[in-house]
């Protein structure tokens, strides 16, 4: 427990209008998309400003307290989950576009921007900012860079770490940096900026982010290909990319999640298809009718029983929402949604999914699969009920397996949602001790009280010790007592 006095140190600080205790907030802010993970924080504050955050962190170290910084709590990893002896910081209020500089192509937004936004407000001016992940409505940019997210985009546009130039970050001593800049080239010293992307909020509180815009592509053509196996539709994918399209969008959609999707919003999919592919290409008009053309014929080649191109924007947005929407269909059918994105090879994405399906059967457990098929990113997800407890050990065994398999297959245990507390016990296999190790002498070395997000990724150290465990035997000791953050 925070001693109130500290509570009260830290209410003054931020002020009373913008600190929360009240057992109804702390209940908002005890859980993010990870349905099975939960934490009750101390308080809730929302700071104004950088001083103010610098100022409790300073707090933290003196007086023992953890401090998780949150944006609109999207995350499916349990990052934004409070832990022990923590406050929330959040960030959504931070939610200012401060510049758009044209001529060096860069835009400077507060952590607390909503993605969707930053895209409307570029695009009205013919530029573009490419990371859209399938939350994009709800998501901050900050959440977005501390995950570095990915998202339909990703196969030709890369994910968030390909547009950020800089940021500004409070660190864990209440230290404030700005590392990065406009400045295309910029070699001096460490390269701290690439340091803090995917770092899960565990290294810093970001309060600007530089990031990099694109001109808008001239147009896009949108497509939906149903197939009746997903051998064709994986084949039809890699001939596309041999043929040297690379589409802006390439996602899938297996037939329990097609048939959930066709049950909620009534698009007029076909129920009796294995697979269905989203696709769309964009660029110049010119080359994007020619890809589309070839697009078509490929499809067609590897035996798609239908295909539906879009006519107009308003067409395009309704075939995208059958991909968009797939996680909220499944989310309706069972009261207790875990999904995941293990990620793989592209040329292992079929028989991946067999497995999945081998394992889900053995485990006697329903699964819909959905994912971006163009980087291999699946988002096998489970469909479960929290309240059955031997089911729950069934999908957590299932999902163990699906984390080996993806090993074996060259892949990784997370491919955008990052490891948070759901995935941290899968990371030493994918990863190795020493390099988890590494992990840790670095969070140790710039957060020595592990004030910050304590105990995301891997763990760190008992609350109630003063002195970090020195060895891989001492951490697996605490571990096994249970009394590791
Ligand atoms: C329906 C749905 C679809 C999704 N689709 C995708 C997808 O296609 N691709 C994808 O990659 N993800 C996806 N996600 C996951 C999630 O939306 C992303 O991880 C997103 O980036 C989280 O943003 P957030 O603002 O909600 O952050 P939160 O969940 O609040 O936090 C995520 C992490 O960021 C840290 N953080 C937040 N703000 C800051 C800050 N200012 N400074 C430092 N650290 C900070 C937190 O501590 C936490 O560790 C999806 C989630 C849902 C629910």
């Amino acid at each position: 427990m925070i001693p109130s006095s500290v509570l009260q140190k830290i209410s003054s600080i931020v002020g009373k209008n913008n600190y929360l205790d009240s057992q109804e907030d702390k209940i908002v802010y005890s859980y993010d998309g990870t349905q099975l993970l939960k934490q009750l924080p101390e308080a809730i504050v929302i700071p104004q400003s950088k001083e103010q955050i610098s100022q409790i962190l300073k707090l933290a170290n003196e007086e023992n307290f953890a401090v998780v910084p949150r944006g609109s709590g999207s995350g499916l990893s349990g990052g934004s989950i409070p832990v022990e002896n923590s406050i929330v910081m959040l960030m959504t209020q931070w939610n200012k576009i401060l510049e758009i500089d044209s001529e060096n192509l860069t835009v400077l937004v507060e952590p607390g921007v909503i993605t969707s936004q930053l895209h409307s407000a570029v695009e009205k001016i013919g530029l573009f900012y490419p990371p859209d992940p399938g939350s994009m409505n709800i998501c901050t940019l900050g959440g977005n860079v501390a995950e570095n997210s990915g998202g339909l985009r990703g196969l030709k546009y890369g994910v968030t770490k390909n547009y950020v130039l800089g940021m500004e970050v409070v660190l864990p001593n209440g230290e404030i940096i700005f590392s990065g800049g406009k400045s295309v080239k910029d070699v001096a010293g460490y390269n701290l900026k690439d340091f803090f992307i995917g770092s899960e909020g565990t290294l810093g509180v970001f309060t600007k982010i530089l990031l990099k815009l694109i001109p808008k592509p001239e147009t896009s053509k949108t497509m939906l290909a149903f197939f009746q196996s997903r051998h064709d539709a994986a084949e039809t994918v890699s001939e596309i990319i041999a043929a040297h399209i690379i589409p802006a969008t390439v996602e899938f959609l297996d037939r329990t999640t097609i048939k959930c999707v066709e049950e909620y919003t009534h698009l007029g999919l076909p129920l009796d298809v294995e697979s269905l592919l989203l696709i769309e290409v964009d660029g110049r008009h010119s080359i994007v009718e020619e890809d589309a053309i070839k697009v078509a014929e490929l499809c067609k080649k590897h035996k798609c029983t239908d295909l539906k191109i879009a006519q107009s924007e308003t067409e395009a947005l309704k075939l995208k929402s059958a991909r968009r929407t797939a996680f909220s269909a499944l989310a309706r059918v069972r009261p207790t949604t875990i999904l995941e994105d293990v990620t793989v090879p592209r040329s292992e994405i079929a028989p991946m999914l067999e497995r999945i399906d081998t394992i889900a059967r053995n485990h006697d457990v329903t699964f819909g699969n959905f994912g971006h098929a163009g980087d291999g990113n699946l988002h096998p997800t489970c469909l479960t009920d929290e309240r059955d407890k031997s089911e729950i050990h069934r999908a957590e065994a299932a999902f163990e397996q699906i984390f080996d398999e993806s090993i074996k297959f060259g892949g990784t245990i997370t491919g955008e949602h990052g490891t948070g507390l759901a995935k941290k016990k899968f990371l030493e296999k994918l990863a190795g001790a020493p390099a988890v190790e590494m992990m840790r002498s670095i969070k140790q070395a710039i957060d020595p009280n592990a004030v910050l997000n304590p105990g995301k990724i891997f763990s760190v150290k008992p609350r109630c010790e003063g002195t970090l465990p020195r060895s891989r035997e001492e951490i697996k000791k605490f571990e096994e007592l249970g009394v590791f953050t």
